[in-house]
This record gives C-alpha cells, sequence and structure tokens, in this order.
C-alpha cells in the first residue's frame, strides 16, 4: 500500500481547458496518491490526468468512472509543483486544466518505449577559460546555488561572456548533486544551433531540446528523460518551464527582456515570470540573463528584489562596435533606395577586405503595402484590419538551401513573373496572387509596391554590390532549421558576404568576420504607441549592434534614422544604457504604468460585431469602481478585425496593492456572455493590438 493513498473516490486534473478535476473511482486493487499520472475514461475516449486530491463530489458509486491505469513508471507530480500550477492558473486567469496541457503536452509521452540517455562521461566537459571578470561573476552565482530560491540578474554587456559564465554556474550544480537538473530557456530554438552545439562542445554531451515544434516522438522521449530525472539539462523554449522535472536546482531565462516569452495565443503568460514563481515554490535559484535587461528586472535589481551581477567589459581583445547615426532627412539616399549612401560604401569597404556585413529590417517579404497609383487602392486582408504584403521569393522546397547565394538565382528570384507574386496577410496567413489591373479602377499596371522589405534590401543590393554573395535570413525563407543552421555555418565559415535579415539574425549569433552592420530602419519598432516601444527598439538595435566586431576586428553600426533626436538614438550613440533606462522608468513612473504600476487587459472577440461591441460595453459597465482602479475602453482593439473576427479592448491600470487577478476574474464573471464571443483575460499584458 501506498503511503499517503487517498481512498476510493479521487479528484483527477485533466489537460484540457477545465477549471477543476473531476472525480473517479478506484478500482480494487490500485492505491493513489496525489500527483501519480493516471489515464481515465473521458467522454467516449481516454485521457492523461493528474490525480490533485481527495474525490469531494457526491455522486452515486455506479455512476462514477473508474481510474483506468497508473502510470507507476512515473514519479507523481510532487506538492510544490502541483501548487505552482494553481497559482499559476489562478494568477494568468486561465483554466487549471490548460496549465496542466503545458506538464502533459501529448498523449504519447505516457507510451511506453526504450529511452536510452548515455551517462555524461565525466572528463568529457571542457569548459572555457574564465577571465577574471567572469571568474567574479560565476563565484557569484555559484554563492546561491543549493541555498534556495533566489534571483539574479545576469546583465552583461554583448560579447561579455555571459553564457561561459552560466555554463560555469551549470557544472557547478551538476556536480553538487548528481540528481539535480538544470533548465535553460531561450526565446526561440530554433535560433540557438549555435548555442546548442557550443554546450554540446563545452560539456561533451547534447542536452534534451525542448520546443513546440518537435515531433510528438522526440516529446515522448524527452518527457520521459525529463520526468525520470534522467535528463539532467534541458535547453528550451517557454514551454519547457511547465515539464516535471524531478529536482530542478537551476533555471537559467537568458536574452530574458526578450518579447516571445510573452504566450499570447492560448493561455497568456510570461514565462520568465512563471520561471521566477516555479522557482519561489520549488526553492530553487533563477539566473536571468540579457545584455538589455527588460525594466521589470531591471527595476526588482535596482530595488533590491533580485540579485545583480554585472560584466561589464567585452571578452578577450574585443570592444563594442562604435555606432553612427545616418539622418535620413539629408540627401544621403538614391531615390526610391532605402541604403544610403555611407552605408553602402562602409560595406562595399569591408567586403572589399574580405570582411562581413549585416543588413537588419524587421520586415519579411518585398513591400509591407501595395496600392495602385491611380486610384490610390490599398490592399487589404479580408479577415484582418491589415495590409497584404508583397512577397515575389518563391517558396523553396524544403531541402534545399533557403537561399540564393550566387548572384545569379537572386536576380531571377527578383526579376520573376508577376505568377510568382503574391500577396500575404502577416498575420492570419492570407495569401492572393498579385492581380495584373488594380479591383478597384481597373487600371493596369498601375500598382505600386511601397516601402521595403528584406527581399527588396536584397535587390539593391545586388546592384550595388553586384558581386558580393548575399543571403536572406527570415523566418518565411527558413523553412526548415536545417536551413537556418546552413546559412549561420555559411556565414560562420565566411562563405556569405553580407546577411539581410529580420531579427531573426539579431540574436545570439557569433560571427568572428562580421565587421558592418546596418540597420535600415531604426525607427521602425517606435510606431504604434505600445507602452514598451522605446524599451524594446532599444534592446533590439543593441542586440544587433552587438553581433559587430565580436572578436579582434573592429566593428562599426549604422543606424538610418528619420528621428536622430530621439532618446533612444541618443542612448544608442552614449553608450548610456543606465541614463535610458533611468528616464524610462521614470516615465513610467509618472503615467503609473509597469512596473511601477501594473496593467490587465480584457480582449473581447467574436464574428458578430453587434455582439462584440455589446459584451465590451456591458463589461465597462459592469466594472467595479474602485479606488487605486482604473479603466479604460472599451476601444476598438487597433487590429479591429483579425482572423474574421471583431476585437475590442478594455484595459485596467491598478495599483499594486490590488489582487488584480481575483478582481479580474470576478468583474469577467459577472457578464454574460453568449457562446459565440470569446472574453479573454491578460495580465500584465505586453501587446496592445
Ligand atoms: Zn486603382
Ligand atoms: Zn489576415
Amino acid at each position: 500500500m501506498k503511503a499517503n493513498a487517498l481512498g476510493r473516490q479521487v479528484e483527477v486534473l485533466l489537460p484540457t481547458a477545465v477549471a477543476h478535476g473531476f472525480d473517479y473511482s478506484v478500482p480494487d486493487g490500485m492505491e493513489l496518491s496525489a500527483g501519480d499520472i493516471v489515464t481515465v475514461p473521458f467522454g467516449r475516449s481516454e485521457s492523461l490526468g493528474v490525480v490533485w486530491g481527495a474525490g469531494k463530489a457526491q455522486i452515486a458509486a455506479s455512476k462514477m468512472k473508474p481510474v483506468a491505469i497508473c502510470h507507476e513508471q512515473f514519479a507523481p507530480l510532487p506538492e510544490t509543483m502541483r501548487a505552482f500550477i494553481d497559482w499559476a492558473a489562478w494568477y494568468n486567469c486561465a483554466p487549471k486544466g490548460s496549465m496542466l496541457k503545458m506538464v502533459l503536452p501529448v498523449a504519447e509521452i505516457a507510451k511506453e518505449g526504450r529511452i536510452q540517455f548515455e551517462p555524461p562521461p565525466d572528463n568529457a566537459m571542457q569548459l572555457a577559460p574564465l577571465s577574471p571578470a567572469q571568474q567574479q561573476a560565476a563565484d557569484t552565482l555559484a554563492e546561491g546555488l543549493s541555498k534556495g530560491f533566489s534571483v539574479t540578474l545576469l546583465d552583461g554587456v554583448t560579447g561579455s561572456g555571459k553564457t561561459e559564465v552560466y555554463f560555469d554556474t551549470i557544472a557547478r550544480a551538476l556536480a553538487a548533486d548528481p540528481a539535480s537538473q538544470v533548465l535553460v530557456m531561450l526565446p526561440e530554438i530554433a535560433l540557438s544551433v549555435q548555442s546548442l552545439e557550443r554546450f554540446t562542445r563545452r560539456f561533451g554531451y547534447a542536452p534534451v531540446i525542448w520546443n513546440s515544434d518537435i515531433t510528438p516522438a522526440r516529446k515522448r522521449v524527452g518527457w520521459q528523460a525529463i520526468a525520470s530525472g534522467q535528463a539532467r539539462v534541458v535547453i528550451g523554449a517557454r514551454s519547457a518551464l511547465f515539464l516535471p522535472y524531478t529536482k530542478l536546482s537551476l533555471l537559467v531565462v537568458d536574452e530574458e527582456h526578450d518579447t516571445s516569452y510573452k504566450q499570447e495565443d492560448g493561455v497568456i503568460y510570461h514565462a520568465r515570470d512563471m520561471a521566477v514563481a516555479r522557482a519561489r515554490f520549488e526553492k530553487f535559484p533563477v539566473v536571468l540573463a540579457s545584455a538589455t535587461p527588460s525594466l521589470e528586472s531591471y527595476f526588482n535589481a535596482r530595488q533590491g528584489r533580485y540579485k545583480e551581477v554585472t560584466l561589464p567589459a567585452r571578452h578577450g581583445d574585443a570592444v563594442l562596435p562604435d555606432i553612427e547615426l545616418l539622418d535620413m532627412r539629408k540627401p544621403i539616399v538614391e531615390k526610391s533606395a532605402f541604403v544610403s549612401q555611407p552605408l553602402r560604401a562602409a560595406l562595399a569597404a569591408a567586403i572589399a577586405k574580405g570582411q562581413q556585413g549585416m543588413l537588419f529590417l524587421n520586415r519579411r517579404g518585398y513591400a509591407p503595402l501595395m496600392l495602385c497609383r491611380t486610384c490610390g487602392h490599398r490592399f487589404q486582408c479580408p479577415d484582418c484590419s491589415a495590409w497584404l504584403v508583397l512577397h515575389k521569393s518563391k517558396n523553396k522546397p524544403a531541402g534545399l538551401p533557403a537561399l540564393s547565394a550566387s548572384h545569379g538565382e537572386g536576380q531571377e528570384t527578383v526579376a520573376g513573373d508577376n505568377n510568382k507574386h503574391r500577396l500575404e496577410c502577416h498575420h492570419c496567413g492570407h495569401r492572393e496572387p498579385v492581380p495584373k489591373a488594380c479591383p478597384a479602377c481597373a487600371a493596369e499596371d498601375s500598382l505600386h509596391a511601397c516601402g521595403p522589405g528584406v527581399e527588396r534590401l536584397l535587390e539593391e543590393v545586388h546592384e550595388f554590390l553586384p558581386q558580393a554573395r548575399v543571403a536572406v535570413m527570415a523566418s518565411d525563407s527558413m523553412d526548415t532549421s536545417s536551413n537556418l543552421s546552413e546559412t549561420i555555418a555559411d556565414m560562420t565559415e565566411g562563405k556569405i558576404d553580407l546577411l539581410i535579415g529580420t531579427q531573426m539574425i539579431a540574436k545570439g549569433h557569433h560571427f568572428a568576420g562580421l565587421t558592418v552592420v546596418g540597420v535600415v530602419d531604426a525607427d521602425l519598432g517606435l510606431a504604434g504607441g505600445d507602452l514598451r516601444a522605446a524599451e524594446h527598439t532599444y534592446q533590439l538595435l543593441h542586440q544587433i549592434s552587438g553581433r559587430a566586431g565580436r572578436e579582434q576586428l573592429r566593428g562599426k553600426v549604422y543606424l538610418q534614422s528619420f528621428l536622430p533626436e530621439h532618446p533612444v538614438m541618443k542612448a544608442l550613440l552614449s553608450g548610456d544604457r543606465d541614463a535610458f533606462m533611468q528616464a524610462e522608468m521614470e516615465a513610467r513612473e509618472r503615467a503609473e504604468m509597469p512596473p511601477l504600476g501594473r496593467l490587465a487587459a480584457i480582449i473581447v472577440d467574436g464574428a458578430k460585431e453587434e455582439q462584440v461591441s455589446q459584451v465590451a460595453r456591458q463589461l465597462a459597465a459592469a466594472a467595479a469602481s474602485e479606488q487605486k482602479l482604473h479603466v479604460l475602453g472599451p476601444a476598438p482593439a487597433p487590429l479591429y478585425m483579425l482572423r474574421g473576427k471583431f476585437r475590442q479592448r478594455l484595459l485596467v491600470k491598478a495599483g499594486k496593492s490590488i489582487n488584480l487577478p481575483d478582481y479580474m476574474r470576478s468583474w469577467v464573471g459577472s457578464v454574460a456572455c453568449p457562446s459565440s464571443v470569446r472574453v479573454r483575460i491578460d495580465i500584465d499584458p505586453h501587446s496592445f493590438l
């Protein structure tokens, strides 16, 4: 008989959108404890689930279905983990079962089968020698190990060797306890080919990889390795946070400021914040690493809530690159071109010396907008409030190199006939061919592509650097991760002279020959009035600048801007990040915005416009009038229509003393809502679209 067995009726939580568990009977001969992973009948099928506690429902024993299987090969979810799930569901105003879905992501995980994990050989580890500054940082981080919960902000300029520092901490955590596990979270696992290779090189074995793209079969192997404690180190995207580790002893959130840690679909949550919460429940240290910390973490460090470890200098001989602002209001750019003369000259000079260049523009496709020159008609998505983006490149068949590194093929791509061109919605994926004539006025040959996307830059580069080997890196040109690793390898080996890309090129990559980085539109992220626009633009531009001159060669960064006086541009030029952060913090304080105030959003959507606005109006009317709480809206969302649904938003500003999740839940619960309208709560919203 198992200890703490619960009796003959248990509550089982299922990984589906339910707020609480269902009661099941325990068949003779089976003993169940809280946390056990089970299979139960559900509807006409069966489902995995977790025993959440003793059953409470008043149901006749004959009507209650019995638990089918207890998966004894898996350790039960510990009490701390269950408490974390309960808390995360409460905090994010999400159904508890939806949280459990992230613990038990696919049914395959319970399937039996051999998983073989080679125990890592002890002598294979080859950590890089640390500089005195790095050693000091590593020693400070190590002090936090096995001392329970703590959060440390590892704040180091790009190229200062943050990764090597936390590798050292990981090695110490693993050595201190042979049962311990370490999780390293990264923003986008597909972008981390280099970091995985680096890990394998240092530790002598490959970590378990976890992201949403891996196959169910690989998920099963990875999940079982994690749940059995065989996986010592896991490198994963945000969803890796919720897996049933047997003994986490350290969690590293790398690039902690990255916006992709906020999940916007399904359960809305912030993985960095949830990582800190899980660490508090399970009492282990968290390291938040970044060269450009989020204002939230920066604020917590200033307040003394987080410890802070800084790495001020670039490692070795590398120095931070010079930054030059190119004022695009001046006549430095040719008509209908997007790359200015000084930037062209710098790229040409670098490539002539055998060095490499990079052009950054956070826009996929050829042109962000197409309009008719005769009547002004603009092409809009039929299902979204968004312009259609012109794409010219062909979709490359999978398995082939995704890019045209040769000049010849690039010419063919951009000069292809209109049939290959298409208009695409970047919100819902809607596609249509480019018509011969304007659909509004029937004028022929009147359609005009406005503004640049990365494909258009490629065309321009071929004109002013006809001999250069150029590649484009954007999510739609990299349809497989092997394409991506191939491009990164080509760039690393110097087979590419100039890499053009969206924010995929901004993160983490280390290219020794790269000396000139051009930001084509430094102002792009500042548009839109998002509360974090300046902060995110600063972080992104700083990150891109950090790609240049990472080794012996000195790097230079060119920012093309129409707003050279903007505080973000000034901060980048002067390199005075702390002054910028301080100014941002004061602005947020005046506006009572996060991290000094709290926000929550309500998003109402549905296919019937009138129903949606009616529910939104009712919500506004039902808002309890409380001091220190301010309800704004309803207002049509900036993306008023998305995938055929109409959207209204409300925003709540609240003081820190308010129990915001409870308030939001009871407020939303007080309004009757037809099933065709969906109301979602977003605590600490990052997107305001
Ligand atoms: Zn027209
Ligand atoms: Zn659309």
